[in-house]
């Protein structure tokens, strides 16, 4: 069972995730995130140390330590049924000693004005080693038999900092350490999101990486089941903060599930999938402030009559596009295109391409000058920045009649960029500009699911 940031917000929210831990009939290892917002504090800081404000990132600091003593207080007034002293002298001291590494950082990287990405992910780390931590030992004094256990020793990665490739082997090996307390009638709590590298200095998986950490030990403990436990009731048919009439779907394959995270639906990270199809092992999306609610099952395969399962969408992509007319009928173009993305290290999501043009999006963050340099050797390159990527994703979409002719009538009004269709005939993707993109994901919503499916769908 993975609890995400806002299912980890404040005292009464940890109270609610043991008791769903708590309720299981089967033994249960437990992954959490940081506490909502904690994250995104940690990076921040950091980055105001950089820049030579030492002063304000101080300040973020002494937000995260006070947001977090606070938590334990409330906890141990509210909720503890024995040792509250004791619980609050524990985790004081963890919360001290890590807030002191904190400040250690912050203060060399405000020396050295540099901030590299290992130190970013020894700090962006400290989020899930503080609430793993805490939350085992919450656990303890509501009599629960919990043990924390560091990620740190469990999650082995290789060193590409910030983006770390998690070790199998390695990872194999050290499940014992969550295998052997499951065995005892302990239940194991881990952070998610961080490791370690074979030298054991601290690795993270990327952001939204919990969700990566729990399918992992899912897959390394033999579990029957990978929980999701979040702030929806599920994978929707599309962000339900956003598309109105949006519901959440019963059931989805591996495959859209993996589908509708990679193209942008945050509720899943887009590894989460691959660790639960290698041993079939079925993902569940479930509310943490709704338990009752069967929320979604992903697995192998699902039975389903409609083609458009979901709509996701990804803000902030670059598209750039490349015309030369020495394209025509030249073989070996593409690959020297590529070979100038591979260089960089720059990945590319979508591509299409005519005779003499080829359009490819990659992420915002991704520093593209050197590759736009490179490429205007090859031919008249342009960027479109602020663009959206949007992705009907199911199966046989193109096969079903009408599909496409319904899609493009309902982006009727909106000038599209690119359009690109996934060799597997389950994702239709088109790229329209940021200030459109929620207006035509919701008139592609309503196309697809028209208001009156919804109450069929949701009773
Ligand atoms: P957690 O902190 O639990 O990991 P996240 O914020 O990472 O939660 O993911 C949950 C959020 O994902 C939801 O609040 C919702 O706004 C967003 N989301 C985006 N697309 C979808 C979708 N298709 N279905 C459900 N939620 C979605
Ligand atoms: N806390 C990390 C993040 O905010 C990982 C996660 O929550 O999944 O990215
Ligand atoms: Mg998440």
């Amino acid at each position: 069972m993975k609890f995400g940031g806002t299912s980890m917000r404040d005292a009464a929210a940890w109270h609610n995730v043991l008791s769903i831990v708590n309720a299981s009939d089967e033994p249960v290892i437990v992954v959490v995130s940081a506490t909502s917002g904690t994250t995104n504090q940690l990076l921040r800081c950091s980055e105001l140390a950089r820049d030579g404000h030492l002063k304000e990132a101080r300040s973020v600091k002494d937000d995260i330590h006070t947001k977090h003593v606070q938590i334990v207080q409330d906890f141990a007034d509210e909720f503890a049924q024995q040792n509250q002293d004791q619980l609050k002298k524990v985790c004081g001291e963890h919360i001290e000693s890590l807030i002191q590494k904190l400040d250690d950082y912050l203060l060399g990287i405000h020396t050295l004005g540099e901030l590299t990405p290992k130190s970013t992910d020894a700090i962006s780390s400290i989020g899930e080693r503080l609430s793993s931590f805490m939350l085992a030992q919450c656990a303890g004094s509501l009599g629960m038999p919990a043990v924390w256990v560091d990620s740190a020793d469990v999650m082995k990665t290789n060193s590409d900092h910030g983006q770390a490739t998690p070790d199998m082997d390695a990872i194999h090996k050290a499940a014992t350490l969550i295998k052997y307390p499951v065995e005892q009638g302990r239940t194991p709590i881990l952070g998610g999101f961080y490791g370690s590298d074979s030298n054991g200095v601290i690795t993270t998986l990327g952001r939204g990486g919990s969700d990566f950490s729990a399918s992992l030990f899912g897959l390394a403990a033999g579990a029957a089941s990978i929980e999701i436990w979040t702030d929806v009731s599920g994978m929707f048919t599309s962000d339900p903060r956003f598309v109105k009439h949006a519901f959440s779907i019963r059931e989805l394959s591996f495959n859209e599930a993996a589908e509708l995270a990679y193209f942008g639906a945050k509720v899943l990270h887009p590894s989460t999938i691959q660790p639960a199809v290698e041993k079939n092992i079925p993902v569940f999306v479930k509310n943490t402030f709704e338990p009752n609610h069967p929320g979604t099952r992903i697995y192998s395969d699902v039975s389903t009559s409609s083609p458009v399962r979901a709509i996701a969408f990804k803000k902030d992509i670059t598209v750039i596009t490349i015309i030369s007319s020495r394209m025509l009928l030249a073989y070996g173009f593409l690959k020297r295109v590529f070979e100038i993305f591979e260089k960089h290290e720059v990945s590319v999501d979508l591509v299409s391409t005519s005779e003499v043009s080829i359009s490819m999006t990659v992420d915002k963050k991704t520093r593209i000058t050197s590759v736009v340099k490179e490429l205007e050797e090859i031919g008249t390159v342009n960027v479109y920045y602020d663009q959206a990527l949007i992705s009907l994703v199911g199966r046989d979409m193109m096969k079903t009649k009408g599909v496409a002719a319904q899609a493009f009538s309902a982006l009727a009004e909106f000038p599209i960029r690119m359009i690109s269709q996934g060799s597997s005939d389950s994702n239709l993707s088109v790229v329209v500009e940021n200030d459109e993109a929620i207006d035509a994901v919701q008139s592609l919503h309503d196309t697809f699911f028209p208001v009156h499916e919804t109450v069929s769908y949701t009773s």
